[in-house]
Order: structure tokens, then sequence, then C-alpha cells
């Protein structure tokens, strides 16, 4: 059997830039995933020529200079720009809150009127600081835009009360004063021509891959395989939930193929802000790619509380669940061979660009 310096435990973006990394450096590396493919949640199914994104939209984002550079030697990037749409009991709403969406909540026309509105509104939380999201987003956008943009998507996704979950989720969006529909701040953004896998399959290249093989069924095999692993999945898993389970969200995709239909929704994201609607949002996949198929593909997303056998999406970082991780932290800090890396084995909600970083520093401090 051969041996390698590196077996790396899921083929999400982690594992496949550090296998990158290394297999650059003359390392070598076998990687592995329980899954029948390669690419983790950013994997994408060819449904008549349209990349669907198989687990969640994902919109490529940085801030970043090298890990721009890094993901553009590989693939080249198109000019996608995220700017969702929300659908508030059947009112339409620019995301993120700037001037379209205060001319669309109150008909005001300029930023000195907008800011002024908003003044009048965050005055509910003046002076005092914001110790959960509710509070976070008032004194962000006032109440006006925390009812109907916030509080209900909010809940739905999270299953939990604003009340109750931590202020840094709502700080990922944008309040703007120009008439700028662009979702995220940073400078660069776009997603991979010809779609998610071609990147994947570029960092792999040059690397041993394993699909469908289970790392905890195999576990002493596989670890003797290796001078070092590179674990990326849930970190309570790897303990076998000595502490307990931490919280995750998972999502349920409602996936359709409309036949016939060109142009499903116009926009690739319309989030559903109101609780009456049972899922959160309805990706129309062909958008991200400015497709021009006969057909399309949309997928309604439903959020729910991860339970085992299910696939653990979003980390709840409630302070709760952050004690539970810091226990298991302290465990995998004693495995002096495993490498915990990515958003399951570091608890962490991370973005793409981020993941990307994390495994490239880590490698270097390899
Ligand atoms: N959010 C919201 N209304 C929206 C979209 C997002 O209140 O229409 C809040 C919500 O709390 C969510 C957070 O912003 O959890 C981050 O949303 P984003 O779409 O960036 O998260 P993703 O699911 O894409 O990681």
């Amino acid at each position: 059997m051969k041996h390698y310096d590196y077996l790396i435990v899921g083929a999400g973006l982690f594992g496949c830039t550090f296998a990158h990394q290394a297999t650059l450096h003359g390392k070598s590396c076998l990687v592995i995933d329980v899954r029948s493919h390669t690419g983790g949640n950013i994997y994408c199914e060819n449904v008549k020529g349209i990349n669907v994104h198989k687990y969640g939209a994902h919109i490529f984002h940085t801030a970043n200079k090298r890990v721009w550079k890094y993901v553009n030697d590989l693939v080249e990037f198109n000019r996608y720009t995220n700017s969702p749409i929300a659908n508030y009991k059947g009112e339409f709403y620019n995301l993120p809150f700037n001037m379209n969406t205060f001319y669309q909540l109150w008909g005001v026309k300029t930023p000195a009127e907008a800011q002024a509105k908003i003044k009048e509104q965050q005055q509910e939380m003046e002076g005092q600081n914001p110790k959960n999201l509710e509070e976070q987003a008032i004194s962000l956008v006032g109440r006006d835009i925390y009812e109907k943009l916030i509080k209900e998507y909010t809940e739905k996704q999270w299953g939990r009360k604003c009340t109750e979950l931590p202020a840094f989720i709502i700080r990922r969006l944008p309040v703007r004063f120009t008439f700028d529909n662009n979702y995220f701040r940073d400078p660069y953004q776009g997603i991979p021509i010809g779609g998610y896998n071609v990147l994947i399959d570029r960092l792999l290249d040059g690397v041993d891959v394993c699909v469908s093989t289970d790392f905890f069924a195999e576990k002493n095999v596989l670890t003797a395989m290796a001078d070092k692993i590179v674990y990326t999945g849930a970190i309570d898993a790897y303990f076998n939930y000595c502490y307990g389970k931490l919280s995750y969200r998972t999502v349920r995709f409602e996936t359709e193929l409309l036949e016939g239909v060109e142009n499903y929704q116009g926009n690739a994201v319309v989030n559903y802000t109101d609780a009456v609607t049972p899922f959160t949002r309805i990706i129309e996949h062909k958008h991200f790619e400015f497709g021009t198929q006969p057909d399309t593909v949309i997928s309604r997303e439903y959020s729910l509380e991860w339970t085992e056998g299910s696939e653990p999406y979003y980390p709840v970082n409630d302070v709760t669940n952050e004690d539970l991780y810091k226990k298991y932290k302290e465990l995998a800090c004693k495995e002096k061979k495993v490498i915990f890396g990515g958003r399951l084995a570091e608890y962490k909600y991370y973005d793409m660009d981020k993941v990307i970083e994390s495994a490239l520093n880590r490698y270097e401090q390899e």
C-alpha cells in the first residue's frame, strides 16, 4: 500500500487547497471523501447545461488579493455580482440595505433624507451596546428594516429568536447610502467560468483521490497510510461526540427543472423575508453564469436543525455551542498528527475565500 505525506479527510475547499499546496511542494497526498464526488458543498451538478449548486448557492467574493490571484490562476471568473431581491409578503425590496431599499420603504430620494430616517429609527438603541442580533440590527438600520427584511428571515434560517443569536451574523450585511445593490463589500467577486467543479479539479491536479470512502469506517487503516492527517469533517464527530453534539443548521433543497421556462424569477437569488413563506430563498442557478438555455432550474431552500445523518451546513455560533466547541478544540490540540481545518472542523461560519486563506496559511505553517 502506498504511503503518503498527508491523508486529507474531506474534498472540500480547505482539503483541496491544502492538497494543492502540498503537491506543489513535492509532498504526496491522498484526499478521501465520504460523498461520491469531490468539491464538498461547492460541488455543482450539470442539469441541461446549467451548473446547479447542489449544496446551496456559492458566490465567490474576497478582499484578499492573494486569494483572488490564487483562484484566478486556476480558473477564470465571470463578472457575476450578487444583488438579491427580498420578497416580503409580495413586496419587493433590493438588498443589501441601500438607497433603492430606503426609497422602496420610505419614499426617501436623497442620501440626506435616508440618513435622517435611519437616524430617527436608530434612536431606539441610542447609547446602548448591541448584545444580540436584534439589537445589532436595530442599531444598524432601525426597526422598519429589521421587521420587514431581517427578523423573520433570520428566525427561519436559524430556528432561533433574533434575541438569542450573536450580533456578528448581521454585520455581514452592508448598509450604504448609494444606489448600489451589490451585496458584498469586497472588491473582487465572481463565479468560476464552467462552474466550481473546474476549480476543484485544478486544485486536485496530481493528487490521489478516493471518493465514497468513510474515514470512520476504516480509521485505523487510513490513518496508518500517512504521516499526517488533515481532517475537515465535523470536529464533534471526530471525537465521537464525547462531550455531546454541536448544533448545526442544515438545508433541505427542493430542486425543480422547469422545462420550457427560460427565466423564472429574473435574478439568481430571491430571499423570502416573511414568516408565512416556509422557505428562506429561491435560487435560479442559470443566472450565476448568465445562462441562455431554454430551460431553468430552481431550488427552494428550507432551513432545519441538523440531526445525525443529514448534512451540517451552518455552525450555530451561540454561547452554548461556542463553549462546547472550545472543549473539542482542546482535545484537537492534543492530536499531534492531525490538522483540523475548514468550516466544520473549526466550527466557523467561514466564507470560501477565508477557507482558502486559512488553508494556505496552515500549509505555510507546515
Ligand atoms: N439576512 C437577513 N435578511 C436577508 C438576508 C440575510 O436578515 O434577506 C441575515 C440573516 O440573519 C442571515 C445573515 O443575514 O443569517 C447572513 O446572510 P447571508 O445571505 O450572507 O448568508 P448565507 O446563507 O449566504 O451564508
